[in-house]
């Protein structure tokens, strides 16, 4: 049984402690253990199931009302606990959409948002390039005005939920400005004539990813998310909102990762005792422990912070490279306890070991989270000392 004193911490609500607790059973009737040969049908099947028991209501601002990160973050680390690919569905519906739900017009989010709750609308977010990942602002891809319309022409790469996704949000050089200032947001929907799938793209856990080709591509005006030119901004802030959720789907790895060394340790013999029974084994479960522990308690500030109507760049971006970072050595650290079991095809250590390797990349590498919280604290102390920021 997992340890759930976590969710008495100040940072929650009643409600959080009691979504988490429903999701949980919810989760390992419904999603825990489902995986087949095909990816793509899972990830539709998963997108439905979410859908249909309510809980992707959570990864958007219904009514106009906030987002609430820190029951998202419950989510993500709940259902990373249970099965990674349900994690990838619930995030892509928020991530995808995020940009709709924090800056959309009222059409907007009439038109995307009930059908991404209900499961019936797949959402992608498009904005990396092959040149553009982490310096976002090299971006390519461009967006004419031209009468009530914006014609788009160029790429966009490892984009989640690619060829599955019913509506793209893609960032474009619309060209007010140089640089981050010059990028405005779009909704695409799939079938638009002029973009197409250029190709899928495999990596070492799963999940629909592929690249994306515009050309010509004609969308009328009204599909721009926000003003011309505040596409960075809009990047951003749902950024700052779902880079506090990797984190937390860092973490459900983690926890998952020591729940299955944990309950190896205190079982397994050798020597005339069992595992855990060696200090050697006891000073790793203690590490293991503490970085969890680490990692959830920047994680829930973050969360928390940013539902106080807080800006969380620096926090967010704390949580992100700590907890994606420990969870990595908390996960090898139980491949290691498992011995030979650890890195046999299909087991909980070694589908864990694959899944955690590219939350340290996707959303801002570790090193970009390093500039992101260096750059904010030379702010802060500029602002302190008087000097012009
Ligand atoms: C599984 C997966 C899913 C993804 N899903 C999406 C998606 O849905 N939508 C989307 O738009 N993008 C997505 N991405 C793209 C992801 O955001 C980029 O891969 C990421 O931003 C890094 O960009 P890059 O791959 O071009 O690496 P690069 O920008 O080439 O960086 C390579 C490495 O350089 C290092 N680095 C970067 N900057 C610095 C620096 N300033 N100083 C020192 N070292 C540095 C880091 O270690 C980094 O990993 C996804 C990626 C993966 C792997």
């Amino acid at each position: 049984m997992a340890d759930k004193s976590y969710l008495e911490w100040p940072f929650f609500e009643r409600r959080h402690a009691e979504l988490a607790a429903v999701l949980d059973d919810w989760a390992a009737k419904n999603v825990r253990g489902l995986h087949g040969p095909d990816v793509d049908a899972d990830c539709r099947h998963l997108v439905r199931l979410l859908g249909d028991a309510g809980w992707l209501g959570h990864a958007i601002a219904a009514d106009g009302g906030p987002i609430d990160t820190r029951a998202i973050c419950l989510i993500r680390e709940t259902l990373a606990r249970h099965n990674g690919l349900a994690d990838f569905a619930f995030a892509m519906q928020g991530l995808g959409s995020g940009a709709i739900s924090l800056f959309g017009s009222a059409a907007q989010r009439e038109r995307y948002l009930p059908r991404v709750a209900r499961g019936e609308a797949i959402a992608a977010f498009a904005l990396s390039e092959p040149d553009a990942g982490s310096d976002v602002a090299a971006m390519a891809c461009s967006a004419r005005p031209e009468e009530d319309a914006y014609v788009l022409d160029g790429e966009k790469t490892w984009i989640s939920n690619g060829g599955i996704a019913d509506f793209y949000v893609v960032f474009a050089r619309t060209g007010e400005a140089p640089g981050a200032r010059g990028i405005s947001a779009f909704i695409v929907d799939a079938g638009t004539p002029g973009f197409e799938i250029a190709g899928r793209i495999e990596v070492i856990a799963p999940h629909p990813l592929a690249r994306l080709h515009f050309s010509g591509c004609r969308i009328p005006a009204a599909q721009r998310i926000g003003d011309a030119g505040q596409g960075f901004k809009v990047a951003m802030a749902t950024l700052d909102v779902f880079r506090t959720s990797v984190a937390a789907a860092a973490l459900g790895f983690a926890r998952r990762a020591f729940e299955e060394a944990l309950a190896h340790a205190t079982q397994r013999r050798m020597f005339g005792q069992v595992l855990a029974d060696f200090q050697l084994t006891q000073a790793r479960l203690a590490q293991m422990a503490t970085q969890i522990d680490a990692g959830a308690l920047l994680t829930y500030r973050a969360a928390w912070q940013r539902d106080r109507g807080m800006k969380v760049t620096k926090e967010a971006a704390m949580a992100k490279m700590t907890a994606t970072e420990s969870a990595q050595q908390v996960i090898d650290a139980a491949v290691q306890m498992f011995g030979g079991l650890g890195v046999t095809s299909g087991h909980p250590a070694e589908q864990l070991y694959r899944e955690i390797r590219a939350l340290r990349i996707y959303e801002g590498a570790t090193e970009v989270q390093q500039l992101i919280i260096a750059r904010e604290l030379l702010r802060e102390a500029a602002v302190t000392s008087g000097e012009t920021p």
